[in-house]
């Protein structure tokens, strides 16, 4: 192997090395006979060179190993091999200006085969059309596709500028445990049995927040951590059991230092990795604004149409259906759809059954024409019961003939605005209303604190227990959770929730307030996060920070709506890895040595 060791990788060969000897080493993409000459596409992570083996045609200067042809014969796909051959210019009607290579081609004049391979699975490349556990089985094959390589370094990329940024603001990387006492970002523990301490447990961390916090208390006022993350929740496209965070924490800071630290840090990734510039300061909705537009509080901002409120027109109008979800304290929105006046009954339909899964009761909807008098009328539909006031509405709705109205009534003003932001994000894809190419970021902030659990029949915090109410509220915590806004923020990039965040609460009491409105007794508050309040006792400075999802945002980058086509090994859908065979069954002695008795279901 010594001298079939590489001198040069499958990517850097350009025409100013013509006529010098090289070694490659890579792996067989392609392979083609010419009539007694042979064409190898090889290949490496840092590209393809094309390897010509001609034997026939006497070449100046070129001796060929008395075994190439041997050898050559036996060459098939993806089979590891070395070559040692001279590079030559390519006749020009031969060359390939979409290569980077693609000026060149090395003359073989020995191969060594370095490992055969098995017929494959699925073609290199072409793995878009395999399952995806076939694709997991063979990871390590489905890894060498040019699109895999791509995004693995990317990844790469993003982590290092990262990196790089932050330690240039001035922030430490510092490793908090991964096993440690649960600390609660609303999904379930993974946990890990203790052998010394029969019947306890270490959990995997959902996230660093309470070794962050900690951190602040001991000093270190600027931290970052890349961070690995595992929340037992069921999972869906783009979530895994494990998942990583550029997890930042801060003291002495307000929101809006944590927001520009935030944005510095994007501009930096996209400029370094993708050559982007980011605006320097992105735009910002209260939760609230994001609930009237857009009925999401992670909206995609690359296209617009805005839920628009329809209790103006209501009262002058016969629909009894409206007036009882507005006498009822809920809302009326509505959402005009551009040139949707010629939507068939049955498009309308599924619009309506996909809004019925975010709870709305129905769908209404009106259609837009041109009136008898020219300007414009309304049709179809609601349409009867809006001809008193028929021009309010379509003046106030700005809509003109060839548009469509959708309206969703509800009691709760919540599930009309959830149901009919979801028929907007789906008409945005049904439409392709939104720039594939396009990165549009926004903050919301300005979320509630607290959440009211239905089922629990009590108060939750909304992002996690540890964050501050903004000051205003302090005094109605009590008596009124619902109407308390936290000082929270979430980064949402292109309708995904890419990171969020908040200022925290730092001292003894209030933390302990917070924990009994969320229903957490006193007891178990100093069980289970005891040695937090503990440590606010002991100045522990004012703070705040922000985590965003590593993988999510990497995936954004690339153009991927799962997070693993950016994981070298994801989990599949249902949370095991056909590679390994994991999760797997563990021996009866290594269980009994961790005291742990498996009941088999
Ligand atoms: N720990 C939080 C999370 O994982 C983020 C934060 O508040 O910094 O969502």
């Amino acid at each position: 192997m010594e001298t079939m060791k590489r001198t040069v990788t499958c990517g850097e060969l350009r025409a100013d090395r013509a006529g010098q000897t090289v070694v490659l080493n890579g792996w067989i993409h392609r392979k083609r006979d010419h009539g007694g000459i042979t064409f190898i596409n090889l290949r490496d992570r840092y590209g393809v060179t094309q390897v010509v083996v001609d034997t026939k045609t006497p070449a100046a200067a070129h001796t060929v190993a008395p075994d190439l042809d041997a050898v050559v014969a036996e060459l098939r796909s993806e089979y590891c091999i070395a070559v040692e051959g001279v590079v030559r210019l390519r006749p020009e009607e031969m060359a390939n200006p979409s290569m980077p290579t693609g000026a060149i081609e090395a003359l073989a004049s020995k191969i060594v085969i370095l490992n055969k391979s098995e017929p494959l699975p699925f073609q290199i490349d072409e793995t878009i059309n395999a399952g995806e556990d076939l694709r997991l089985t063979y990871r390590y094959l489905d890894m060498r596709s040019e699109r895999m390589q791509r995004r693995i370094k990317l990844r790469s990329d993003v982590t290092f500028a990262a990196r790089e940024f932050m330690i240039n603001q001035g922030f430490y990387e510092i490793e908090t445990p991964t096993f440690i006492k649960p600390t609660p970002e609303g999904a379930r523990d993974y946990l890990v049995p203790s052998r010394l301490y029969a019947g306890k447990f270490y959990a995997l961390p959902q996230s660093p927040q309470l070794y962050k916090q900690m951190l602040m208390a001991g000093g270190f006022d600027k931290y970052f951590q890349i961070a690995r993350c595992y929340r037992d929740e069921d999972s869906r496209g783009d979530r895994q059991p494990e998942f990583t965070q550029i997890d930042i924490e801060m003291s002495f800071v307000s929101r809006d230092d944590i927001l520009s630290i935030t944005e510095w840090l994007m501009g930096h990734v996209f400029m370094k990795t993708l050559g982007i510039a980011l605006p320097e300061r992105f735009k910002r909705l209260t939760w609230e604004e994001a609930q009237e537009k857009y009925g999401s509080d992670k909206p995609d901002l690359r296209f617009g149409m805005e839920l628009r409120d329809f209790a103006p027109y209501v009262e002058a109008a016969g629909f009894q259906a409206f007036k009882d979800a507005l006498a009822e304290g809920g809302g009326v929105k509505a959402l005009v759809v551009r040139g949707g006046a010629d939507y068939s009954r049955k498009r309308i339909e599924e619009l309506e059954a996909h809004a019925k899964i975010y709870k709305a009761k129905g769908m209404a909807w009106m259609k837009v024409a041109s009136g008898a008098t020219g300007g414009a009328a309304l049709e179809g539909g609601v349409a009867k019961f809006f001809t008193a006031n028929a021009g309010d509405v379509i003046k106030g709705l700005d809509v003109a003939p060839g548009d469509l109205i959708l309206i969703v009534a509800d009691a709760k003003r919540k599930i009309a605005n959830t149901a009919l932001g979801a028929v907007r994000v789906k008409l945005g894809k049904d439409l392709r209303l939104a720039d594939p190419r396009a990165f549009e970021f926004v903050w919301v902030v300005d979320f509630p604190l607290f959440e009211f659990n239905e089922e629990a029949n009590h108060w939750e915090a909304a992002h996690h227990l540890f964050s501050q109410p903004q000051e205003q509220y302090h005094d109605i915590l009590e008596s009124d959770p619902g109407a308390v806004l936290g000082d929270l923020y979430d980064l949402v990039l292109n309708g995904y929730e890419l990171a969020s965040g908040s200022i925290r609460v730092h001292k003894p009491e209030l933390q302990k307030r917070i924990f009994s409105i969320a229903g957490i007794p006193p007891e178990e508050a100093e069980r289970k996060f005891g040695f937090l309040t503990n440590a606010f006792k002991y100045g522990a400075p004012p703070h705040g920070g922000i985590a965003s999802g590593l993988d999510r945002l990497v995936m954004l980058m690339a153009g991927e709506t799962s997070i693993k086509e950016v994981i070298a090994f994801p989990k599949n859908s249902f949370a095991a890895s056909p590679m390994d065979d994991c999760p797997c069954e563990i021996e009866q002695k290594q269980l009994d040595e961790l005291h742990v008795v498996v009941r088999t279901p």
